[in-house]
């Protein structure tokens, strides 16, 4: 198999077969983000997909499902998808699934018809790392899109029937603008209506612009606790239904699951306790490690 960056694979989807079809990001500048820095983009040589198909018809002829990589795979445009998907159909007769991580801007290249043809071939399910709904923070940590384009694009993913996850960074917004992150992502969130919506914590990580910001006093990372208030304040204002994914346990409970309008007072009492009780200072210090 040719993987020739960063391999990231979504941990809640089958984490193989996986398909590299392009290499790098195309966006490769947001703040908190090294992953891909040192990739050009480009879409991997056509011989290599093919060739790794070959093997994958081999090592794995009844797969189902596969991951395609690699940052924003969905970048490339219809017409240069539509024969990569067919290609998949034709090495893995049985796939019912292709699963993608990408850019909500790389949705903006195809129009419903042209999604709508993607999921007949096996498009299903898209995870779009979105981060925040939030104008102020999208800007802030350039992102490249602002709250509209993501109203947009992901009404045409709903309208053509393709299931989609959005994330929120928990952190990402500093002390300056947390609540209105979490607000308006909540808001943004809401009116989208994915699948599923996961959260995640900021982490500052070496190489990064955020962190040399915050070493130059300009970005001002939360701490445990303002974390917390963060994600409950975002959780509360949260009103789609979806499968709702933290990485925060709390009080010992793992708030990650199915229904969540049903399960949402839980989560923020669960949430609640650990803002008042939690041992705050050992997860800081493990976050630290
Ligand atoms: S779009 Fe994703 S992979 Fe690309 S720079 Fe931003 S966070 Fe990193």
């Amino acid at each position: 198999m040719h993987f020739t960056d960063t391999v990231y694979r979504n941990p809640y989807w089958p984490t193989w077969p996986l398909l590299q079809i392009t290499q790098g990001c195309t966006h490769n500048s947001c703040k908190f983000c090294t992953m891909y820095r040192n990739v050009d983009f480009c879409l991997q040589p056509a011989e290599w997909i093919e060739e790794d198909l070959q093997e994958l018809s081999q090592s794995d002829p009844h797969a189902k499902t596969i991951q395609l990589l690699s940052a924003n795979p969905l970048t490339l445009s219809y017409e240069k998808l539509v024969p990569i998907l067919e290609m998949i159909n034709h090495y893995l007769p049985e796939m019912e699934y292709i699963y993608a991580a990408t850019r909500v801007t790389d949705i903006s290249n195809k129009t419903v018809e042209q999604l709508k043809h993607l999921k007949e071939l096996g498009l299903r399910e898209i995870s779009l790392g979105v981060e925040s709904g939030d104008d102020w923070t999208l800007e802030r940590v350039n992102k490249g899109y602002h709250a509209i384009d993501i109203i947009e694009q992901c009404a045409k993913l709903k309208e053509a029937g393709i299931d989609f996850w959005m994330s929120f960074l928990n952190g990402v917004a500093g002390k300056e603008h947390s609540m209105e992150h979490a607000i308006n992502s909540a808001k943004i969130f809401s009116q989208c209506e994915p699948m599923l919506v996961g959260t995640g914590g900021l982490v500052l990580f070496p190489g990064t612009p955020l962190l040399d910001e915050a070493e130059r006093g300009e970005f001002t990372p939360l701490s445990e606790k303002e974390m917390l208030v963060e994600l409950k304040t975002f959780v509360e204002n949260l009103t789609c239904d979806c499968t709702f994914i933290t990485h925060h346990t709390v009080s010992g409970k793992n708030l990650t699951g199915p229904d969540f309008i049903r399960r949402k007072d839980s989560i923020v009492a669960a949430l609640d306790h650990e803002i008042q009780h939690g041992n705050l200072d050992m997860m800081a210090a493990i976050a630290e490690e």
